[in-house]
């Protein structure tokens, strides 16, 4: 069978949905590998190491023939169209209201995975891409902050006297906050972390971060059984802005990661919240692609809002392309193996396996995944 990695067209996606080692993998679990043109540039990746593991370069062409496109962003139409019907189709769909895009690759007759569908269960661990790509921007909004900011994180002491530990607020401790939390550790400054989930304050404190949060009954029930948040409710929400208010005008960095499963991200910093910071303070929104965490963020910029420097890149972990591709391209082949049979050599889908369930949008024309109009309720 043949695979094909696609070079990304969306935007400016920097990853690759593929490494040298998981073609090198590929290759020796019985597949033919075509890599498009300049598909790892981005990601530092020449098209001659490709070759030299045995993977054909090609062009846009090539896809037509292929019966697995791997992918790091839902295709386009124009791509969709360029895949022969009954091809698997593997990368990151952001499913949630694309439902015309979903539909459209029903009716191209494609066999669509969405990754971010993964059932967060220790079989799927190894192809949780949201963890690998969330612990990469969690580093990585700590990184841009720093270079923002201007002061140094660490406390100085030297004969020219002594420079303050930065201040780092983390609102949201999952699994970037964590990483974020770890980083802005590393580089000495004094972390505090909030979330809604009781479970996130051992391992905020077990970093060595404080945690700050309203810990009351709704709080203790505030995680689902899949171990996200629940929406919280207003007076929940009340509480929680009267006590992160205070916290927050003593902060230099505020980084937010927040996200609920299937719904716009909270609310969490307002503006006049912003306002309460101290000259030179900055604020990282790493919830920006779901509608951001913080009043007044712009999409993929840095904003001075309210004197406060806000940074709204999309795609943190793409900023780290190289070791986010490495990561992103290790998850896809390992969901992948599942679907090779080991004698035969040939990809087949088995639509009893739990995560072939949880994470197929589209398959014999229709959509079949339950959240997305799909028959099975
Ligand atoms: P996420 O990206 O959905 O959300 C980020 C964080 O924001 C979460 O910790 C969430 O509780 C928090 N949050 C939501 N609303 C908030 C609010 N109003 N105020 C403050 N914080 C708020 O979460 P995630 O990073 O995917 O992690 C969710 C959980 O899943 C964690 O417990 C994590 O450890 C767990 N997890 C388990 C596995 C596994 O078992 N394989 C893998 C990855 C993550």
């Amino acid at each position: 069978n043949l695979v094909f990695v696609a070079k990304e067209t969306t935007g400016d996606e920097t990853r690759v949905a593929a490494s040298v080692e998981t073609v090198k993998k590929m290759i020796g679990l019985g597949l033919d590998v075509v890599v498009e043109a300049g598909a790892g540039a981005k990601s530092k990746i020449p098209d001659a190491e490709f070759e030299a593991v045995g993977a054909r370069i090609g062009s846009v062409g090539a896809a037509a023939t292929a019966d697995v496109v791997l992918k790091v962003r839902r295709p386009t139409d124009e791509e969709i169209g360029g895949y022969k019907s009954g091809a698997i189709v593997i990368a990151v769909m952001d499913p949630y209201g694309n439902d015309e895009a979903i539909a459209a690759m029903a009716k191209a007759g494609l066999s669509s995975f969405a990754m971010e569908l993964m059932p967060r269960i220790t079989r799927a661990q190894s192809m949780d891409v949201l963890s690998s790509q969330a612990n990469l921007a969690g580093y990585q909004a700590v990184i841009e902050a720093a270079a923002v900011y201007d002061r140094a994180m660490p406390m100085m002491m030297t004969a020219a006297g002594t420079v303050p530990a930065a201040k780092v607020f983390v609102m949201g401790a999952g699994v970037a906050g964590l990483q974020a939390i770890a980083t802005a550790r590393r580089l000495g400054a004094a972390v505090s972390a909030t979330d809604v989930r009781p479970a996130a304050k051992e391992q905020v404190a077990s970093l060595g971060a404080k945690f700050i949060a309203v810990e009351d009954e709704e709080f203790k029930a505030a995680e689902t059984a899949g171990g996200y948040a629940k929406e919280m409710s207003r007076e929940y929400q009340a509480k929680q802005a009267a006590l992160v208010a205070d916290h927050i005008a003593k902060q230099d960095i505020v980084i937010t990661t927040a996200l609920i499963p299937g719904r716009p991200a909270p609310k969490l910093v307002s503006r006049e919240m912003l306002k309460s910071m101290k000259p030179g303070a900055v604020a990282v929104d790493l919830a920006v692609e779901r509608g951001g965490n913080i009043e007044g963020v712009k999409p993929g910029k840095v904003a001075d809002v309210d004197g406060v420097r806000v940074i709204g890149y999309a795609n943190m972990a793409g900023r780290i392309a190289a070791s986010a591709s490495a990561l992103y391209a290790k998850n896809l082949l390992t969901f992948l193996e599942t679907m090779v049979n080991k004698e035969t050599k040939a990809v087949a889908l088995n639509l009893e396996d739990e995560l072939i369930k949880a994470t197929m949008l589209t398959h014999a024309g229709e959509v079949v995944h339950p959240a997305f109009g799909g028959a099975k309720k």
